[in-house]
């Protein structure tokens, strides 16, 4: 389906070198004198040499002599005199003969450099960029490369796309004459004095300087830079940027507290550094950012004619979006006058095109491979006509909420049609979506078929078990939990009853498809809280021969912008909706010193008859000390103060049968406070619970704070959620998430006292954390973008998904000639990494 673009077809070397040489040994005849007969000899020779020089590698020499004819043929040749053109035409005429007798076979093992298959994409008259290697840039040597390299440079294309993260105003140069004390300016100047000492009791070096313009002499000290003293020598052109402040005599000899310097270098570069507002790049050792600067803009200046326009007009209008050459023009070296907010908030046109361009091509590759999936026709029959599911409705002891029913319905539809159904349903906690899954089960299970059911913890796991088994008994059905835990024989017993397809629902972890366990006949795949799982992959199913419906539950609302990534090729339902009756959670915020009021509330809840969880943090690179935390904390509650209740400890760590018990014995009501760490985090369900006091709160992540509180406010009654933090335990880890530094916990903690809504709350952690820790966990697989910023564009994602389904769903292999370089850019970006071509 994605057939790569007609080819051009690769000639005989010797065959190319002829076609090479004819313009150039025609325009050396006559003196020269036929040379304005050539039109674009320059761009004709060194696109060619570009082109050749990327299909494959060749020997050392015949690529030195293909990058001289380049350097020939590069640049502003037009302005050289005929004699000098002269020699230079001779010289290329030169090489090509010399070429001609090279060898110029690969040397032997290595590979072509432009991966096979992906040649089409050489559709335009000039070289992609993409194709053109880093180290074939005038300039760039093997250091330099492998530098660039180390930045993830290895084309010119990614070279172009690597924009500045900050940008400085230097604009405005202030003749130093007009200086005075207090002002905050940049001067630009050449060092007429460079002297360095040592101050003699303490060990501190100073570099004092003086710098001069054509209209004054100013002083600079720097302190303890003792690295700047072989860079700001005498008859260096540096530009500094600073405080002004008066020196000992006053006016007369003021000094510059310096925030920024730069060596300007040589006149012809000036313009790049200064003058301007001046685009700042990350640094590594050895490259810098004026390095940065030199090769952008000897880039733009050779290759922008090359960046390939790959938005269609239409779009680009309907979005008022500059050209790609413009775009990448701008964001390195804007225009004057651009203002600087919008530069360093990456809000300017060049920004947004250059984000929208990647958010489109992001979106174009899931909307592709939607459209594959959507293409298979799944080998089950459900009958969304059984029986079963009549009876279920019988036996439910309450009234699904219209958005239960209606979230049902969008999976029935999903399973009745042919195609594989890939559903995510988003709702926040409590809104109950365990029933709607069981529906989905129900209905597999009517049509002869088998469901799995897969929760993150083998306490979860349990949890669903407990729940389900009494309702899927009363309809025939019957269930097998697949644990790590209990007897061996318990274990085989289960895995034997799934495999004979005598269960028809199998409950467990993700160990129910990683491990072993086979099924007989499976037609449905539930994952609870799929976060913790990772990207799903369907492709394990379908290696283990599976080709099941999937559906994944999220408690964890997940901002829009997120699910439009990373579940971008999932079809999507929200359950927006509690159960009736459910009072928003009260939720405080308390200080050590109010820890008697937490506990005061928590005692009149237990006191009247209802249960409490008291949480604490799991920190993951002390598991043991914080386990040790929370089994104290509990003895201690329970010896003290709340020594009038039961009090019993849930952690990871026990044994499943001492799991079980407890969990059990606080389900009953017997124990009436849980301590626990935080494995009640997703999806225990004792709606009798009405408080949850969570130690440390500043140590968890606003999104897992929800999940925590979701565990009460399961019932009619009031319920309580008590927030202790304790100040300044900023930058702790929790579970792999890093506390956000700068952002005060109180304040973020603040946002949940706030707002029950988890779709609010999700935004503002993500907004705090950024999409990388969002959930601390890494295996998201959230895609990384160059220029687009998940928050920042939330508007452009949003655009950019609805054009590229619209045009997938118009032009489904985007093969018209206005979608061709689309393509060819989302397969050679996301190709790979989606696995296009293949259902992942
Ligand atoms: P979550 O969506 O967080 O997984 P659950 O499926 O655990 O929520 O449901 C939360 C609680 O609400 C459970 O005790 C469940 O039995 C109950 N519940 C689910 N649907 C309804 C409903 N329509 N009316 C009343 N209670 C419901
Ligand atoms: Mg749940």
């Amino acid at each position: 389906m994605w057939r790569p673009a007609e080819a051009e077809p690769s000639e005989p070397f010797q065959q190319w070198l002829d076609r090479l040489a004819r313009p150039i040994e025609f325009a050396t005849r006559d003196a020269g004198a036929r040379l304005p007969l050539i039109k674009n000899l320059d761009s004709f020779v060194t696109d060619q040499v570009m082109r050749t020089l990327s299909r494959q590698s060749y020997p050392r020499a015949v690529e030195a002599s293909l990058l001289k004819l380049r350097d020939l043929f590069g640049g502003d040749q037009g302005t050289l005199s005929p004699a000098n053109q002269q020699r230079r035409l001779r010289e290329a005429a030169a090489i090509v003969q010399a070429l001609r007798t090279m060898n110029h076979r690969p040397p032997p093992g290595e590979a072509p450099t432009a991966p096979a298959g992906l040649s089409g994409g050489e559709g335009g008259p000039r070289a992609a960029l993409w194709s053109i290697p880093i180290r074939f840039v005038k300039g760039v040597g093997p250091k330099r490369t492998a530098l660039l390299q180390r930045i993830g440079i290895e084309t010119v294309e990614q070279a172009l796309w690597t924009v500045p993260w900050r940008y400085e105003d230097r604009s405005v140069i202030t003749p130093i004459g007009r200086l005075a004390p207090g002002m905050d300016a940049s001067i630009c100047g050449i060092i007429v004095r460079s002297e360095a000492r040592r101050a003699r009791h303490r060990r501190l070096s100073i570099l004092d300087i003086f710098v001069e313009d054509r209209t004054g002499r100013m002083q600079a000290v720097f302190f303890n830079q003792s690295f700047l003293e072989p860079i700001l020598t005498v008859g260096v052109t540096v530009l500094l940027t600073g405080r002004i402040v008066a020196g000992a005599r006053g006016w007369v000899d003021i000094r510059m507290d310096v925030s920024q310097y730069e060596v300007v270098g040589s006149d012809a570069e000036a313009p790049v550094h200064v003058g301007r507002i001046v685009p700042i790049y990350h640094e590594t050792k050895g490259w810098t950012s004026r390095h940065m600067r030199v090769l952008t803009k000897g880039l733009l200046d050779a290759y922008t004619t090359g960046l390939q326009e790959i938005l269609p007009t239409a779009m680009r209008a309907r979005y008022r979006l500059p050209l790609i050459d413009q775009a990448i023009e701008e964001v390195h070296f804007p225009r004057p006058g651009t203002p600087m907010p919008a530069l360093e908030r990456g809000l300017t046109a060049a920004h947004r095109r250059l984000a929208f361009e990647e958010l489109l091509l992001l979106q174009l590759a899931l909307a592709a491979r939607q459209g594959m999936l959507k293409e298979e026709r799944k080998p089950m029959r459900f009958n969304p006509k059984t029986a079963l599911l009549t009876t279920l409705s019988r036996r439910i002891p309450f009234t699904l909420t219209t958005a239960q029913q209606r979230v049902i319905g969008d999976i029935l539809a999903d399973m009745a049609s042919p195609k594989p159904m890939n559903r995510l349903i988003q709702g926040d906690v409590g809104c109950g979506k365990t029933m709607v899954a069981l529906h989905a089960m129900v209905l597999a299970c009517g049509s002869g078929y088998q469901a799995a059911l897969m929760a993150p913890t083998e306490i979860l796991a349990e949890q669903h078990y407990r729940n389900l088994k009494g309702l899927l008994d009363t309809l025939g059905l019957s269930v097998a939990l697949i644990s790590g835990g209990g007897r061996a024989n318990d274990r085989k017993t289960a895995r034997e009853r799934v495999a004979s397809g005598e269960a028809k629902v199998a409950i467990g972890t993700h160990a129910l498809i990683q491990q072993g366990v086979t099924f007989a006949k499976l037609g449905l795949v539930v994952i609870d809280e799929q976060h913790r799982f990772g990207v799903l992959q369907r492709k394990t199913l379908a290696e283990k021969g599976y080709t099941p419906d999937v559906l994944v539950l999220t408690a964890t609302p997940i901002p829009r912008t997120l699910a439009m990534t990373v579940y971008g090729d999932l079809d999507v339902s929200v359950i927006d909706q509690l159960p009736p009756g459910r009072k928003p959670v009260r939720t405080f915020l308390y200080q050590e010193s109010q820890r008697r009021r937490a506990y005061q509330i928590l005692k009149d809840e237990v006191r009247s008859g209802r249960q409490a969880y008291v949480v604490y943090p799991l920190v993951e690179e002390s598991e043991k000390i914080d386990l040790q935390a929370a089994i104290q904390g509990a003895e201690r509650l329970r010896a003290e103060e709340l020594s009038e209740f039961h009090v019993g400890v849930l952690h990871g760590r026990m044994k499943s049968a001492d799991k079980d018990r407890t969990m059990e014995d606080f389900k009953s009501g017997k124990l009436q406070v849980l301590v626990s760490t935080t494995v009640v985090e997703v999806g225990v369900d004792v709606p009798n619970t009405t408080v949850i006091l969570i130690e440390h709160a500043e140590r968890f992540g606003l999104a897992q704070l929800h999940q925590l509180r979701g565990r009460v406010g399961r019932s009619e009654q009031q319920s309580y959620c008590l927030l202790m933090a304790s100040r300044g335990g900023g930058a702790k880890r929790v579970n792999g998430m890093a506390d956000t530094a700068g952002v005060p916990a109180r304040d973020r903690l603040e946002a949940l006292v706030r707002s029950t809504d988890g779709f609010v709350i999700a935004e503002e952690d993500l907004k705090i954390r950024g999409p990388g820790e969002f959930f601390g966990y890494r295996q998201w697989g959230l895609p990384e973008f160059r220029v687009a910023d998940l928050i920042r564009d939330a508007d452009l994602l949003q655009q950019a998904r609805q054009e590229a389904f619209a045009l997938v769903k118009n032009d489904g292999t985007l093969s018209a000639p206005a979608h061709r370089g689309l393509r060819e850019a989302m397969i050679r970006r996301w190709g790979k990494k989606l696995e296009l071509g293949s259902v992942s």
